[in-house]
C-alpha cells in the first residue's frame, strides 16, 4: 500500500507534466503561427533590428517571448530590443517590466511618457479614452524606433483583434478595412509588423497564463474598453461557440479577396470591363498561412531547432 504523502506527489507529478504538455504544444503553436506570418508577410529580415512593444499584457508578452524562442533558431540575423511606454497612469507597477526583462537578458527601454495627464485634460470626463491614449502611446512609441535606431516596430495584435477590426469598420465606419500585419506608417518613417497577425486569442490567453507572465492591467486608468468593439468581440465568441471553424473562415478571407467580385470601382476597373478578361480567383484553401515559402521557412526553422 502506498502512504498518502506518495500518492500526493505521484498526482502533483501527473499535473505537473500535463501543465508542461499543454505549454509544450501551445508553444509550438504559437511558434509555427508567428513563422508563417513572419515568412508570408516577409515581416523580419536578415540585420532588422525590431523594436517589441511591451504593454505588459498578455499578447506583448507572449510575441516577445515567441521572438525570442524563433530567433535562436531562425536562419537569419535580427536583433529584438523589448520597449515599454510607462504613461504615468496611477498605480503603474513601475518595477515590474524592468525586473521581468532584467531576468530575460534581453536590451530594453522604459521609456516614460505622462500622456495620462494630456488624455484626461482633453477628453471630457465619462467619455472613453482609449483612442486618443493609443494614438498618443503610437505616436511616441514611432518616435522612439527612430532614436534607438529600430527599422522595424512589432505590435500584439493578434487574429482576433484583426476580425474585430475588420467588422468594426464595416459595422460603424462603412470600410472593408482592418489591421494589416504589415504597415508603413502614415509618415512613411516607420514599418509596423503583427508577428501574432495568424495567432488566437485564446491560445495567447492560455499560454500566458502557463507561462505566468506579470500581467499589468491596461485599464489601471479606469477607462472602459470601447464598447462597440466589446459588443463584436462577444458577437464573434458566440459564433465561434455556435459554429466552430467560422472564425478561422472568415479570416482566411482576408487573405483571399477578389476585388472582381465586390464593388469598388477605385479597386477594380469595372467600366473597362472586357469580355475575355480572365477574373483570376485562386481557390486556395489556405493563403494566409501556408504559402510554399512560408511552409519552407518553418521547416528550415525546425530543423535548425533540431
Ligand atoms: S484602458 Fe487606459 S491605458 Fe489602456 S488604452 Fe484605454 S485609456 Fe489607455
Amino acid at each position: 500500500m502506498t502512504s498518502p504523502d506518495t500518492d500526493l506527489t505521484h498526482s502533483v507529478n501527473l499535473e505537473d507534466k500535463k501543465i508542461k504538455t499543454r505549454l509544450n504544444k501551445l508553444q509550438k503553436r504559437l511558434r509555427r503561427e508567428v513563422g508563417q506570418a513572419i515568412e508570408a508577410f516577409n515581416m523580419i529580415e536578415d540585420g532588422d533590428k525590431v523594436m517589441v512593444c511591451l504593454s505588459g499584457g498578455k499578447d506583448s508578452y507572449a510575441m516577445l517571448d515567441i521572438l525570442m524562442n524563433l530567433q535562436k533558431s531562425a536562419p537569419i540575423h535580427f536583433e529584438l530590443v523589448a520597449v515599454n511606454l510607462d504613461q504615468k497612469q496611477p498605480g503603474f507597477p513601475e518595477h515590474v517590466l524592468p525586473e521581468y526583462l532584467s531576468g530575460l537578458g534581453i536590451p530594453f527601454h522604459i521609456v516614460e511618457r505622462d500622456t495620462y495627464s494630456v488624455v484626461k485634460s482633453v477628453v471630457p470626463e465619462g467619455k472613453t479614452t482609449c483612442a486618443l491614449c493609443s494614438r498618443l502611446r503610437r505616436g511616441t512609441l514611432y518616435g522612439f524606433a527612430e532614436e534607438i535606431g529600430a527599422n522595424k516596430i512589432a505590435l500584439g495584435h493578434h487574429r482576433d483583434d484583426i476580425l474585430e477590426t475588420f467588422f468594426l469598420n464595416m459595422f460603424y465606419g462603412g470600410k472593408l478595412k482592418s489591421m494589416p500585419p504589415k504597415l508603413v506608417s502614415d509618415d512613411g518613417k516607420n514599418m509596423v509588423i503583427r508577428p501574432l497577425a495568424y495567432a488566437r486569442e485564446k491560445d495567447i490567453e492560455a499560454y500566458a497564463e502557463l507561462k505566468g507572465f506579470p500581467i499589468i492591467p491596461c485599464n489601471l486608468c479606469g477607462s472602459q474598453e470601447n464598447l462597440q468593439r466589446q459588443v463584436i468581440k462577444e458577437m464573434l465568441q458566440s459564433w465561434d461557440k455556435l459554429y466552430p471553424g467560422r472564425i478561422e473562415t472568415m479570416f482566411r478571407s482576408l487573405c483571399n479577396v477578389v476585388p472582381s467580385h465586390l464593388a469598388d470601382p477605385a479597386l477594380f476597373d469595372f467600366k473597362n470591363l472586357q469580355r475575355g478578361y480572365a477574373h483570376g480567383i485562386v481557390d486556395d484553401e489556405d493563403a494566409c498561412a501556408t504559402s510554399p515559402s512560408s511552409v519552407q521557412f518553418m521547416e528550415r526553422i525546425d530543423i535548425l531547432s533540431l
